[in-house]
């Protein structure tokens, strides 16, 4: 019998919530270019209640404890003492969602003996030590698609909050201002900016096709360019280079995987090379950036704007730059686990659980590494060029 050791973010304040503000979600069954859904035997939870935190246990309790495994399922993942740290060392399958990502590190990988299966509840499994899972044959995989429509979503509104100079505006409204000049001696409209985003993957693509009718000037970067056709219906300038979209970009989002070739990617010169009253937006990971640079670009007045929901590490320090730098537009890490993702990302968990338990192949399109290298969308979006 397998031991499972889930790692998921801590319960509301008030508590695990009760009631909901709607009543249903709607039935997704598949994606933008035909991937289905994820199709596990059977759900024991109801689509649209709290599934991500502690006593939501991803619905897998029931399932797990009928065939006999044991899961263990706590928010407390860092730290020596830590209970991630007592139980991960005799676990067969860890569980992590970026949102609370439990870092598997090399040095904690050497120690989990038995682990077969690091299993993201989500998408972007950066937070395991790729390499040194591949050398112990460990898989790796993560449900692909199931928040990318999240987070797009999350982007466009992260855009247009930035450009209009929404939150500093609904700070006037909340402590009783009618301070019009004050909200928009730092608004602008999107229409006619040059928008680029780096990486055209699932995300990107639908960030892409969400922006196109705010009637902007699109360009994109990304390792696999896209068919003449997708450019043309978008419009898209296609650059070889991130630093040529940097320098003519009034607006970029960034949405490619944290890797060794993308860490740190929009850096001090990078950034310098932007326009000034440019903004970035970054829904991806926070590493992409230098977070001190970022900060003083909009200290300095050379970015208009900075916002994301992706940091490091994750839960970010009270004292970190980024939550007191002006004009951010920052949430915590929340794009992809709106209660409309965990549905699906909580069934795609147990769709894979329910494979690797029974020794069935994991989808593909699951798949990050596996079988000692990348594999699936791993070997097309984490691998280097
Ligand atoms: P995807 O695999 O569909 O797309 C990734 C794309 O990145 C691929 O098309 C690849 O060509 C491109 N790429 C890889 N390396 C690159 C590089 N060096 N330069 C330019 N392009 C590069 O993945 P996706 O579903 O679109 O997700 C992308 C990332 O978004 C994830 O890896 C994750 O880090 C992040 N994400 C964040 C959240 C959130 O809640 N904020 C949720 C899901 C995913």
């Amino acid at each position: 019998m397998a031991k499972i050791v889930c790692v998921l973010y801590p319960d509301p304040v008030d508590g695990h919530p009760t009631r909901y503000a709607r009543d249903n979600i709607p039935v997704i069954r598949s994606y933008d270019g035909g991937q289905t859904a994820p199709t596990p035997s059977a759900i024991d939870f109801t689509p649209g209640e709290m599934l991500g935190d502690v006593s939501g246990e991803l619905g897998l309790r029931k399932f797990l404890e009928a065939a006999g495994h044991e899961l263990v399922v706590t928010s407390d993942k860092d730290g020596p003492d830590s209970v991630f740290e007592r139980e991960f060392v005799d676990a067969d399958v860890v569980i992590s969602q970026p949102f609370w990502p439990a870092y598997l590190t090399r040095e904690r990988i050497a120690r989990a003996r038995k682990l077969k299966l690091a299993l993201t509840a989500g998408i972007g499994s950066d937070h395991v030590d790729l390499a040194a899972a591949a050398e112990r044959g460990i898989t790796v995989a993560e449900v692909t698609w199931s928040n990318s429509i999240s987070v797009a979503e999350h982007t466009v509104m992260m855009i247009l909050g930035l450009v209009r100079n929404y939150l500093p505006s609904h700070d006037w409204s909340r402590k009783g201002g009618w301070n019009i000049a004050d909200c928009v001696a730092h608004a602008y409209d999107l229409e006619a900016l040059q928008v680029g985003i780096v990486a055209a993957g699932r995300i990107g693509q639908a960030v892409l096709r969400r922006l196109k009718p705010f009637d902007v000037k699109l360009h994109y970067n990304s390792r696999h360019r896209l068919p003449a056709a997708l450019e043309q219906e978008l419009g898209l300038t296609y650059h070889s280079e991130v630093k040529d979209l940097a320098r003519v970009c009034d607006i970029v989002s960034l949405h490619c995987p944290l890797t060794p070739q993308t860490d740190g990617m929009f850096n001090a010169s990078m950034i310098a090379s932007m326009k000034r009253g440019a903004y970035i937006v970054n829904t991806a990971r926070g590493r992409l950036v230098d977070r001190d640079a970022v900060a003083q670009a909009l200290k300095s007045g050379h970015l208009a704007g900075y916002a994301g929901d992706v940091w490091f590490p994750q839960p970010a320090p009270a004292d970190h730059p980024w939550r007191t730098m002006p004009w951010e537009g920052m949430t915590p890490h929340i794009s992809g686990t709106t209660l409309s993702a965990q549905a699906r990302y909580a069934a795609g968990t147990r769709e894979i659980l329910e494979c690797f338990l029974t020794g069935k192949p994991i989808r593909e399109e699951y798949l990050i590494v596996q079988g000692g290298g990348f594999a699936g969308t791993g070997a097309h979006s984490y691998a280097a060029a």
